[in-house]
């Protein structure tokens, strides 16, 4: 089936008891033993596991074409669940162009041992250069936050088969809708469910799917229990509620960014757009051709600098100025501000998340905010 059907039909029936036909929500902690001890369901402790989070593990899993499939409290926890697999003393290799809060993340890894070499994965041949013994791990961002930097997936799957390296792929920005990393080789997908799979910014949530469900996703399965950073009953019926509407919403958000981005492209205020949709950018075959479509994220460059830069994202008045993305609302932000001092995003990018008003009133927005 395709993913439209699977996002509206895994795990979910009308309930035998009721027949209610909208999902509930299982607020219980804790699950009834009979006389002898054995379990009157299938569920002991919400930690382990709960029928809000099943139902949600298998809806991920269905639509990103994955095994075994794992959620967490953010996708920073989801991403963490995948660096949690090394072991002190082993080595991955990430972009450079990465979301800071993954670069923070790895950060933190490196004091217990877990070394990261960064290299710009547009060339992938980059990858194979800073391949040690003990590389275990390639983390691929692509399109990549916040310039849209595109990463060929199949090459750095080539590139580390063989030598017993595992591939994972933040596909936040892409979602599965458009692109889907575990049919071109990689391991691990992993998602901030906080931005497309929510898309209504009110949940913050992670996921992780995993291609096969072999030792390592046994191992995922574990420390997830073990290390406990699960998302509330809630949280997880929030995420899958918006899996129903993901294809909808995508396609639509990508449409109104590539008209976003012709706009840009053709303002004389503006020095650059990163859209991998435009023909002039670098990226633009391989995103062609390892995506249905470019999705909703693009950012440009304002001539003028940094105070020009800020001068466009104080003056829009549909977009909100506000970090995130993948919300049904369009958003706004002076990336460089937002990431604070040290970030090498250059002080004169704006960063927008398309959302899912008409094309031409953001346009008009954007517009009166550069004139
Ligand atoms: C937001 C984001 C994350 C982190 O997700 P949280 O839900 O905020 O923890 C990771 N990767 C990318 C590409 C993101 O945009």
């Amino acid at each position: 089936m395709h993913l439209e059907t699977l996002a509206l039909h895994a795990a979910l029936h009308p309930d035998p008891v009721t027949g209610e036909v909208a999902p509930g929500i299982h607020l219980s902690t804790t699950y009834a033993r009979e006389g002898d001890g054995a379990l009157v369901g299938d569920f002991s402790y919400s930690r382990a596991a709960n029928p809000n989070r099943a139902v949600l593990e298998t809806a991920l899993a269905a639509v990103e074409g994955g095994a075994a499939a794992f959620a967490y409290a953010s996708g920073i926890a989801a991403i963490a669940a995948v660096v949690q697999t090394l072991d002190p003393g082993d080595h991955l290799i990430a972009p450079n162009d990465i979301y800071h809060g993954t670069r923070a993340l790895l950060a933190e890894f490196g004091r217990i041992g877990v070394r990261t070499t960064f290299v710009d994965m547009r060339d992938p041949e980059t990858v194979a250069g800073a391949l040690e013994p003990g590389t275990r791990l390639i983390f691929v961002e692509t399109p990549s936050n916040p310039s849209l930097k595109i990463t060929d997936i199949a090459r750095v799957v080539e590139i580390g088969r063989g030598a017993g390296i595992r591939i994972a792929v933040d596909n936040t920005w892409a979602t599965p809708v458009l692109q889907r990393p575990l049919d071109l080789g990689a391991d691990f997908s992993v998602h901030s469910s906080t931005k497309y799979f929510g898309g209504h910014g009110d949940v913050v949530g992670g996921a992780l799917v995993c291609r096969e469900d072999d030792e390592t996703a046994a191992r995922i399965r574990e420390l997830q229990s073990t290390l406990g950073a699960v998302p509330s009953p809630f949280d997880c019926w929030l995420v899958r509620r918006g899996l129903m509407t993901l294809a909808l919403r995508v396609r639509q958000q990508s449409a109104n960014a590539a008209a976003v981005a012709e706009f840009l492209a053709g303002h004389d205020r503006v020095e650059a757009v990163f859209y991998p949709g435009l023909e002039t950018h670098p990226g633009h075959d391989v995103a062609a051709r390892q995506m249905s479509g470019f999705g909703g994220m693009l950012s440009f460059r304002v001539k003028g600098g940094e105070a020009a830069a800020a001068r466009v994202v104080s003056r829009v008045r549909l977009f909100t100025r506000a970090t995130s993305l993948g919300g049904v609302e369009s958003l706004i932000e002076h990336r460089y501000k937002v990431e604070g001092p040290g970030s090498p995003t250059p002080v004169d990018l704006v960063r927008l998340s398309i959302g899912l008003e008409h094309p031409e009133d953001l346009i008009a927005d954007l517009r009166s905010a550069l004139g």
